[in-house]
């Protein structure tokens, strides 16, 4: 254990001279073996810091982290430096984000040398010299960073072994779950856990996103075939297709990917909701504390609603604190097959398209899926000029569709803008605009708020009652409406309530809901209980198993009460 305070190591849960709680995390630097050739990793404080394990010559610092460059990679880098094809070949070669090291001299190539370089001759060159590319003199630089750094493997093994039986050991065997993506944090998850509980009936929930690598697919063909028993379960949204939505909402971009909660956590949610029903759920998932700023405020162990993305599970990631290089360590040493697209380059593997990847990713998918690279660039061009953009082309090329906002310049935008009039004839009511007209899927959005009672209204107005779920007094009242410059309408009227406003934000919400809901499924994660369905048929509220808890209409989980009005508004 560790205190991130004081900086000393300990045994204890706290610690010994500050009291705070300790962690797991040592604080962990890359040296360099100029004489093995090999990194070795030490935690800063051990005493024999600065020693090779195995040749005890001294090394020396070389950075925070690394990964190993395999020989497709190294033989492209070798095309884009210009250098002799193979000249690294017997050289022991490792990256760290754009800096390569040689030997232990690094090199960086800048994003722009990526931009300006020649893709389909890179192409042409791998080709023709692919043939002659061998793994000899890699593989034995691996089975020497193995064997010096087998401490650290051990102690990351021990350690990782012992989180997992305590968070499993309270939950029913039938109820761990490991989240499987097909990169290598969820590879190295699964068999960790594997391991750690002896159960090869595990559940392994894979999300297809649909925009995955090729070799993503195929090792999760791989991981199946060689776990037999392991209970494999997809996850995938096949009811909508990617490109379509992109022409109606925009692409996704950093700060506005409903591409996530629509194709990733959504659909897995499905999967969880299908099998555990609204159970309390343990899933254990590859997240790293080091991969980015958001992720490093979370715990290792996560059940809070910000954190978690599907209510009815706790999150616990046993590789929390592990860095590429002990995630690398523990795959060669341990023999475990991986995602080829690691041998490629890419340092990680998710949606080949996303608005997250890299200049170097981005550039790798142009080398190895040049026609779905081109294709979604065409599409991207075309995008930025139907919203107006001055310089389409200039405008993808440097990224800049990555920081869109909102829904600027899209059709769409008008759904999320909540139109209303205040009634001039009675008081706490308002007429809000409907973008079709009034039907049973709007009178079932408001089954939040308590019992919807169609008996109660007035028959030849149309009007729906819906009754305080605890008291069973009459708290709102709907009827369809007509409106001046509003196509469709509805007339909602707050009553018996001290609060009107706070309703009537509420109502505001279902309203957008109802008018601007493009099935992104965050609704469908979001309830604790799986009340909520999305389908073909539109958005249903079980009213068999709603409990009114109303997180679906609080802007603390759901801001504007639909994730459409993040995505598309307008300013
Ligand atoms: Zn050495």
């Amino acid at each position: 254990m560790w205190c991130n305070k004081c900086n000393i190591e300990t045994n204890d849960s706290t610690c010994p001279l500050c009291g705070e709680v300790t962690v797991e995390d040592f604080p962990v630097e890359i040296y360099w073996c100029s004489n093995c050739r090999i990194p070795v990793i030490q935690v800063s404080v051990q005493a024999d810091k600065g020693t090779c394990p195995l040749c005890k010559n001294k090394t020396r610092y070389m950075t925070a982290d690394l990964r190993p460059v395999f020989p497709e990679e190294r033989l492209l880098v070798e095309l884009i430096l210009q250098k002799k094809p193979h000249e690294y070949i017997e050289k022991s070669v490792w990256a760290c984000n754009h800096r390569y090291y040689i030997d232990g001299k690094s090199i960086a190539i800048s994003n722009s040398l990526y931009q300006t370089i020649d893709a389909d001759k890179i192409v042409e060159l791998l080709h023709q010299f692919q043939e002659g590319n061998s793994y000899e003199h890699f593989d034995n630089y691996l089975k020497t960073f193995v064997l010096a750094n087998r401490d650290r493997l051990n102690y990351i093994i021990d350690e990782a072994h012992r989180f997992i039986r305590n968070a499993a050991s309270k939950y029913p065997e039938e109820r761990v779950v490991v989240s499987f993506s097909g990169g290598k944090d969820s590879t190295v998850t699964a068999d960790l856990a594997l391991k750690a509980l002896s159960n090869p009936h595990l559940v392994h929930i894979f999300g297809d996103t649909t925009l995955e690598f090729p070799s993503t697919i195929e090792y999760a063909r791989r991981f199946r075939e060689a776990h037999p028993n392991a209970i494999f379960q997809i996850a995938k949204n096949d009811e909508q297709n990617f490109r379509d939505v992109c022409e109606d909402i925009g692409p996704p971009a950093r700060m506005m990917r409903w591409c996530c909660s629509m194709f990733k956590t959504g659909p897995i949610a499905r999967v969880i909701n299908s099998l555990y029903r609204n159970q309390q759920i343990l899933t254990f998932y590859g997240i790293r504390k080091s991969e980015s700023a958001s992720r490093s405020k979370y715990n290792r162990i996560e059940d809070s609603a910000d954190a978690v993305k599907i209510q009815q599970q706790t999150v616990a990631s046993p590789i929390f604190f592990w860095k590429d290089i002990d995630i690398w360590l523990y795959l060669i040493a341990e023999n475990i097959d991986f995602n080829e697209a690691y041998r490629l380059g890419y340092d990680r593997v998710g949606c080949w398209c996303c608005p997250n990847n890299n200049r170097r990713a981005q550039f790798l998918s142009k080398i190895y899926m040049p026609e779905q690279s081109k294709k979604w660039r065409d599409f991207l061009v075309g995008f930025a000029k139907k919203i107006g953009k001055p310089d389409p082309e200039v405008y993808v090329d440097t990224g800049k569709w990555k920081a869109r906002q909102g829904g600027n310049g899209l059709a769409s935008a008008n759904d999320v803008k909540i139109k209303f009039t205040n009634c001039t004839a009675e008081e706490y009511a308002k007429i809000y605009r409907l973008v079709r007209p009034f039907d049973d899927e709007l009178v079932g959005m408001f089954v939040p708020f308590g019992r919807v009672a169609p008996e109660l209204g007035k028959k030849l107005l149309r009007e729906v009652i819906v009754l305080d779920h605890r008291t069973n007094v009459p708290i709102l009242s709907l009827q369809p409406f007509n409106q001046d410059g509003y196509e469709y309408a509805v007339k909602v009227r707050t009553m018996n309530v001290a609060a009107h406003d706070d309703l009537q934000r509420m109502v505001g919400y279902q309203i957008r809901k109802f008018n601007a809901c493009r099935k992104c499924l965050k609704c469908e994660s979001l309830c604790r209980i799986g009340a909520i369905t999305i389908n073909n048929f539109g958005y249903y509220i079980d009213p068999q198993k709603c409990v009114h808890c109303k997180t679906c209409m609080t802007a603390k989980y759901l801001d504007g009460g639909c994730m459409m009005d993040k995505y598309l508004r307008t300013k």
